[in-house]
């Protein structure tokens, strides 16, 4: 199918982001994935190869104004027209709210909504020469509900959720329709990293399928709300892929 650009996909090089790349380049996008970490980028590269010229994975930090400036400035005049962004980097850390020192909470907004924002309104500058554009950021189940040990974490979700809403409603008039999906728990790296075994059950509890996702089971609404003829009505929107957490109270007997 032809596809209208280049897709930007930050944190591209693991987890959520990675099966989002493959995705992409499955359906016949475009796709640039942005990571911080060189040698995830190194390995995403290498397994990417096949995909040849369709692909690019570089290194960029998307807390850093100036890398995302050269990002989007690199992927519109090297890569095709930018059609669209998935902002999927980001960090996760549990802490109690009384260890939650202002260093890591600052640490936190930085990458996860501040990145975020930032990748988003350099993508819109060029996006709107076109009228045509589509941003997809990624929430959490925790910026929705209030869960323990996600102050930090979880506020800088809730502020993704409320960004899709605010540059759905300003970047309308440029053409370009922004929405989010809020995952529950998916087995990635950053998951792996931060729930114990303990944790693992405690959030199997609330979860009705009872099983985390992979990471692909992410990539399909992602891609739905890409693409220009599927989703065309569809903004401001944050959709739960969360195998029923959020619907769910009293789940088990
Ligand atoms: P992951 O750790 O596998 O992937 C995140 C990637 O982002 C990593 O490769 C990391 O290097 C990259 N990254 C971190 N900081 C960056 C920066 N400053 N600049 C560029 N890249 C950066 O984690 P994941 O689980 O795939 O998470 C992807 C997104 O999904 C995150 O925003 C996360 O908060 C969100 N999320 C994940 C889950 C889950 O259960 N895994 C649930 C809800 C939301």
């Amino acid at each position: 199918m032809s596809r209208p650009g280049s897709v930007i996909v930050t944190g591209g090089a693991s987890g959520i982001g990675l099966a989002v790349v493959e995705e992409l380049l499955a359906e016949g996008w475009r796709v640039v994935a942005a990571d911080l970490v060189p040698e995830s980028v190194e390995k995403a590269r290498a397994a990417l190869a096949p995909h040849g010229d369709t692909v690019r994975v570089v290194q960029a930090d998307i807390s850093d104004e100036a890398q995302v400036v050269k990002l989007v400035a690199e992927t519109e005049s090297g890569f095709g027209p930018l059609w669209g962004v998935v902002n999927s980097a980001g960090i996760a850390r549990d802490i109690p709210a009384l260890d939650t020192s202002a260093d890591i909470f600052r640490k936190i907004l930085d990458v996860n909504v501040i990145g975020t924002f930032l990748v988003a309104r350099e993508a819109a500058k060029v996006m709107q020469a076109r009228s045509a554009g589509s941003i997809v950021n990624i929430a959490s189940v925790s910026g929705i509900q209030g869960n323990l040990g996600r102050a930090a974490y979880g506020s800088s979700k809730g502020a993704v959720v409320v960004l899709t809403k605010v540059l759905a409603v300003e970047f309308a008039a440029l053409g370009i329709r922004v929405n989010a999906i809020a995952p529950g728990p998916v087995d990635t790296p950053l998951v792996q990293a931060v729930h114990t075994d303990q944790a693992r059950t405690a959030w199997l509890a609330r979860v009705p399928l009872n099983r985390y996702a992979q990471p692909k089971e992410m990539a399909g609404t992602i891609a739905f709300l890409l693409d220009p003829e599927k989703s065309s009505y569809v903004t401001g929107q944050t959709i739960n892929v969360d195998g029923g957490f959020t619907a769910g109270g009293l789940i088990r007997p």
